[in-house]
């Protein structure tokens, strides 16, 4: 009988606990149309689940004129911002404090004249909603990416919530021939890093690993990454209903992590799912 681990850090973290709370109470006050600039989250289940009660996702704050528009967790550009406070009757901002740190990061990294460079994924919301608080900012995604960053007396780093530590490092090295002057600010997120450790710490012990949330999630793909790394037999699933019995067999150890987006609820109906699929203890 396998024995089912569920990673000493999983799951929901505090910003999108934080963005939840609020639009569940938006949406409980039942004071008119409710809906998110984007989805909320990185968690297409949830994302659904939030569309079932009339919270939508609009893709503009001229879509949510007259009614209340929440922010979302991995921010919005400062223009979006600004038109979303003069259209909408109100505006809760569920920006992660956290990803406002990136923010006023680059701002100060930038006012003192540092080429800022944010370590990251070029397009992803969190790193286009950062870039605008430093003009100017280079994106970088890899050493190679860095190795090519124009020559600057000075260059300033700062660095998506959920980008690996090992990929930082790896940067910052790059970026020593490039500058006289390298200083980092690392905003690698506690909860993403505390995930990483937790993952690969379980995935070095475990045959089969299970990594629930969005495709669409950074900080899940990075824990699937760092979990196959480790264990080759690992799956990344959204939900339950992905599972595939055959994926457990002969094992003596099945882990579990989940990203920062995936509530709990998410992780005890895999964690139920396998045990019925395996017979666990
Ligand atoms: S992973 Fe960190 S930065 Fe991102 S929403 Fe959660 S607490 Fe905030």
């Amino acid at each position: 009988m396998p024995e089912i681990r569920i990673a000493s850090e999983a799951g929901a973290c505090y910003g999108v606990e934080r963005a939840l709370g609020l639009v569940e109470a938006a949406a409980d006050e039942r004071a008119g149309a409710v809906h998110t600039l984007g989805p909320l989250i990185h968690n297409p289940r949830v994302v659904a689940g939030l569309a079932a009660r009339g919270v939508d996702a609009v893709s503009s704050p001229e879509e949510a004129a007259g009614d209340t528009l929440l922010l979302r967790t991995h921010g919005t550009v400062p223009d979006e911002e600004a038109r979303a406070r003069e259209l909408c009757a109100r505006v809760l901002d569920a920006t992660c404090p956290f990803v406002k740190k990136v923010h006023q990061a680059a701002e100060r990294l930038s006012r003192e004249g540092y080429q800022v460079v944010v370590v990251g994924e070029a397009g992803h919301p969190e790193v286009e909603a950062t870039l605008p608080h430093a003009p100017g900012a280079i994106v970088v995604g890899s050493a190679e990416e860095a190795a090519r960053v124009p020559h600057a007396r000075k260059v300033g780093v700062v660095v998506q919530t959920t980008a690996r530590r090992a990929l930082l490092a790896e940067v910052v090295g790059a970026l020593l021939g490039r500058a006289e002057e390298v200083r980092v600010i690392n905003t690698i997120c506690e909860a993403t890093s505390g995930h990483q450790a937790a993952a690969d710490e379980l995935a070095s012990e475990a045959d089969v690993m299970v990594v629930i949330g969005g495709r669409n999630s950074a900080n899940t793909t990075r824990l699937a990454e760092i979990s196959a790394a480790r264990c080759p037999r690992t799956h990344h699933v959204e939900g339950d209903d992905e599972l595939d019995a055959s994926w457990f067999e002969g094992a003596g150890v099945i882990g579990i992590t989940a990203g920062a987006s995936t509530p709990a609820s998410q992780i005890e109906a895999v964690r139920s799912a396998i045990e019925r699929l395996v017979g666990g203890r």
